[in-house]
């Protein structure tokens, strides 16, 4: 028999989701009601809505910030509600690059990241409330 590696949530830690909810001048609308909905669903943390680029992301976006245990509940939900707008999801590790590049996940089109500009570690205020020191 095979052996195989059990996948685990810590290898490497993970300290959590970012979901980007990407929008244009025409799919502003969506993109707040959506935002509302998830409000409205989950208890997640939901950014404001940049109206220009921000960090890595080219385009206009809203991010919201969830726990792994979320995950099994929230992305299945974006599949299905995110009125065909372009989502980036990607786990919060100890590399940012890695985490919007190779270990990212997309709902729709993926959008071309400015991975040149970020730094291996997160600030405190993009983990999770519960993963920040005090
Ligand atoms: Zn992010």
């Amino acid at each position: 028999m095979p052996t195989t590696v059990k996948p685990t949530m810590t290898n490497p830690a993970n300290y959590g989701y970012h979901a980007h909810v990407y929008f244009g001048e025409d799919t502003r609308p969506a993109a707040e009601r959506l935002a509302k909905r998830l409000n409205e669903h989950f208890d997640v943390e939901i950014g404001q809505f940049s109206g220009d680029r921000v960090g890595p992301h080219p385009i206009p976006q809203f991010q919201m910030i969830f726990k792994n245990e979320q995950f099994a509940t929230v992305v299945p939900w974006l599949m299905l509600n995110r009125e065909g707008l372009d989502v980036l999801i990607h786990p919060l590790t100890e590399s940012s690059y890695d985490d919007h590049s190779k270990n990212a996940m997309w709902l729709g089109t993926p959008v071309p990241m400015k991975l040149d500009i970020l730094r291996p570690k997160y600030s405190e205020h993009l983990l999770p409330s519960s993963q920040r020191s005090a």
